[in-house]
């Protein structure tokens, strides 16, 4: 980028945290600071995008790129066990290797979708994602294990994680003990003493409550299947489990619990709209989270139960489910709630004045005008046949020449 300013127009501009403004503009200094944000009033730009839509580059809070491998190969349906099984089938076959390449594969299809932040789940140590120093990903390494040899393995892969990690760009350790029905009390309370960001899929199911306060149903008898059926080693219900997290932990799907579980500690839910309803659960309760003060993200999930990884697909599936919630709310779900959730710094989720911005989206409409302006992102699927345009700050170069 050239050392002088830069303005940048477009038909639309959603800011995330003030009114979408109409033939809008917005002006930035060599260092990416946002300047101005404003109308155009017939001024001159040095890029006009016409007919787009600018805002933020968005924030996947939850996925498990490691995954990628399995697009198409286990279709979620309520038998969630089944599904459960050949997910850990799938993760067994995999070599290092197959591994690696399927997270590249995934983060690929990350950025191609306008994502600029990411939650991920990892299970093994992770490649380095070169050229791509403003994308920030939490990776969340999982622990898990309710017999005694299986959880010190897996605490113990973690302190390794943990010793050798030093800054590398962008990318930060956190921790997640993956559910419930797979992880113990100890483990969650090793968890809950850690300095890192915690994430951890809690009430992703309603057997899981059998299972921790009766130590009955459908996970005791997999448990038992797998032989490590150790019921004096789980925890003992989901309230115990979220005031065992730290404060203010990703707390993905939440599908079951209520607005009290959560609030105390300030944990953010990660609802994941596509997955949800290919499990067919009851409907989610992210607005009563939302009435309550939660925050609410979104996430794609993996593709063993999601179709893609795009988070705006996901905003659009709430849209087509819940037309009566505000755009407002959705765009903010999908960018300034999840940067929130992952601690991301200020300028990502948002464009506002003073912020140094990583880069917008920017998203082609059609040439209909609806009342709403929100409707242009959420109803509309232009994108889908003319490719959205990722400007980021290192790549703004090639849009001035
Ligand atoms: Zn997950």
């Amino acid at each position: 980028m050239k050392d002088r300013k830069v303005t940048i127009a477009a038909r639309w501009i959603f800011p995330v945290t003030s009114a979408p403004i109409a033939d809008g503009k917005i002006e930035l200094d060599a260092s990416f600071q946002i300047l101005e944000i404003g109308r155009r009033c017939g001024m001159q730009v040095d890029i006009d995008l016409g007919n787009c839509a600018i805002l933020p580059l968005l924030i996947n809070a939850h996925t498990h790129l490691d995954l990628t491998g399995m697009a198409g190969l286990n279709p979620p349906d309520s038998d969630y066990i089944r599904w459960i099984k050949k997910v850990i089938q799938f993760r067994m076959s995999q070599s290092r290797d197959t591994m690696d390449l399927a997270i590249q594969n995934g983060f690929q299809q990350i950025l191609d979708s306008g994502s600029i932040g990411l939650g991920d789940i990892s299970t093994t140590n992770y490649p380095a994602f070169k050229d791509h120093s403003e994308f920030t990903i939490l990776r969340f390494f999982e622990v898990l294990g309710l017999t005694t040899s299986r959880q010190e393995q897996s605490w113990r892969a973690y302190q390794r994680l943990e010793e050798a990690d030093v800054a590398s760009g962008n990318s930060i350790l956190g921790l997640s003990p993956h559910a419930p029905y797979s992880t113990s009390r100890k483990l969650f309370e090793l968890a809950g003493r850690c300095s890192k960001k915690v994430c951890s899929h809690i009430g992703e199911f309603l057997e899981e409550r059998d299972l921790l306060e009766n130590h009955e149903g459908p996970f005791a008898e997999f448990l038992k299947e797998f032989h490590i059926w150790q019921p004096d080693e789980l925890a003992p219900s989901w309230e115990w489990l979220l005031q065992a997290l730290p404060d203010y932990s990703l707390v993905v799907h939440g599908n079951y619990l209520s607005p009290e579980h959560l609030v105390k500690k300030g944990h953010s839910v990660v609802y994941c709209p596509r997955t949800h309803s290919a499990f067919e659960h009851p409907p989610h309760p992210f607005r009563e989270f939302m009435a309550a003060g939660i925050n609410v993200c979104l996430g794609t999930d993996s593709l063993a139960s999601n179709p893609d990884l795009d988070t705006l697909s996901e905003a659009r599936h709430v849209h087509r489910l819940y037309p009566e919630v505000p755009g407002e709310n959705l765009l903010r779900m999908i960018t300034q709630n999840g940067a929130k959730a992952l601690n991301l710094n200020r300028g990502y989720g948002r464009l506002e004045i003073g912020f140094r911005s990583p880069g917008f989206l920017a998203i082609p409409l059609s040439p209909s005008d609806p009342d709403d302006p929100y409707s242009h992102l959420f109803e509309s699927d232009t994108d889908l046949k003319v490719p959205r345009k990722i400007i980021r700050s290192d790549t703004i170069s090639a849009y001035l020449s």
